[in-house]
């Protein structure tokens, strides 16, 4: 069968497409730009699903953490809709279809939970109403809800930040860290919820063909790590000191208060629902994930 990716083109979703090709299905991205095996986001409202989908997947979204992108109103709103818009256009192309697809699969963030070093957030923990990040992640995942009485089972992934070599936090980090210049952010006691690359494709594979995984599944690893355990793990893999922290006003500076919090700050989320349904990860711990996103050559 058809998997159709909003988004696909990118950091996850090229993982995710890859995986997918090599378990046997035919991939098709929505994209803005064209390309073989893709369509446009018009091409979707107009002609809907293509033939024989069986899963629909939701990965758009303007990158936040872009240094090059001022946190502007406007840029804010491009955040915002470039993942709410696309999910919605999913969500109706899917309502729409007249041989429905088995599953849609959206990510959302972990965002949703308020940041904290006390309590540990499960998939039915409270958030989603409290900052900009938490309340986009409630639209988020309400574009991806399905009316009642449409039959298609949802999965929403509530994702840590994802490591892997290709893209991402480290491929923005790398190069300081292996120049010896890395280190945590601020105090680096704030929590970070986080899963490799390869964990996170796996389980929104697992999400697709698993019929007992429905609704949240936080997507992190099973191992509550802080910003500065991130920092250590990674130095030692590339053999480098990583004890220079960042300090957070530079951070705030750099980034705007708002959106430095993704880093300044962080929540204590558990995958309980992955491993109640019998979801097993291939890096549940930092120090094996850093040994593998720290090759300075790489395929894939
Ligand atoms: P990427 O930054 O790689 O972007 C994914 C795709 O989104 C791009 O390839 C692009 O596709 C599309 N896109 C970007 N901007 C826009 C826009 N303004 N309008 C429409 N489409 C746009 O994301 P990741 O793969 O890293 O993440 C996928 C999703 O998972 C995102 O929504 C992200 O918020 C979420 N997530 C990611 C985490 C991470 O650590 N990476 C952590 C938590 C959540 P194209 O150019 O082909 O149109």
């Amino acid at each position: 069968g058809t998997v159709l990716i909003g988004g696909g083109t990118g950091f996850i979703g090229t993982a995710l497409t890859n995986g997918l090709r090599r378990r046997g299905y035919d991939v098709v991205l929505v994209s803005r730009k064209p390309g073989l095996y893709r369509l446009s986001w018009s091409d979707l409202n107009k002609n809907g699903l293509p033939e024989s989908t069986v899963a629909v997947v939701s990965l758009a979204g303007q990158n936040v953490l872009d240094p090059l992108r001022r946190w502007t109103e406007g840029f804010k709103q491009n955040v915002w809709a470039s993942r709410v818009n696309t999910t919605r256009y999913l969500a109706a192309a899917i309502e729409s279809a007249k041989v429905k697809p088995q599953v849609f699969v959206s990510a959302s963030g972990v965002g949703y939970y308020p940041p904290g070093k006390e309590e540990v957030f499960k998939e039915d923990g409270p958030g989603g109403d409290f900052d900009f990040l938490s309340q986009l992640c409630t639209e988020w995942e309400g574009a991806a809800t399905l009316p009642d009485d449409i039959d298609v089972r949802t999965v929403k992934i509530r994702t840590g930040v994802v490591l892997g070599r290709p893209g991402g936090m480290i491929q923005q980090l790398i190069v300081p860290f292996y120049m010896g210049v890395g280190g945590p952010v601020g105090s680096g006691n704030q929590p970070m919820p986080w899963i490799h690359l390869h964990d996170i494709v796996r389980l929104f594979i697992y999400a697709i063909e698993q019929e007992n995984v429905t609704g949240v599944v936080n997507g992190v690893a099973p191992q509550i790590i802080t910003n500065r355990d991130f920092a250590k793990a990674f130095g030692q893999a590339l053999w480098r000191p990583s004890f220079i922290p960042l300090p957070t006003l530079a951070v705030n500076l750099m980034f705007g208060q708002e959106r430095a919090k993704i880093m300044t700050e962080g929540q204590k989320v558990w995958p309980q629902k992955a491993l109640d349904t019998g979801f097993t990860f291939a890096y549940p711990d930092i120090k094996s994930a850093a040994k593998e996103f720290s090759r300075l050559i790489y395929a894939d």
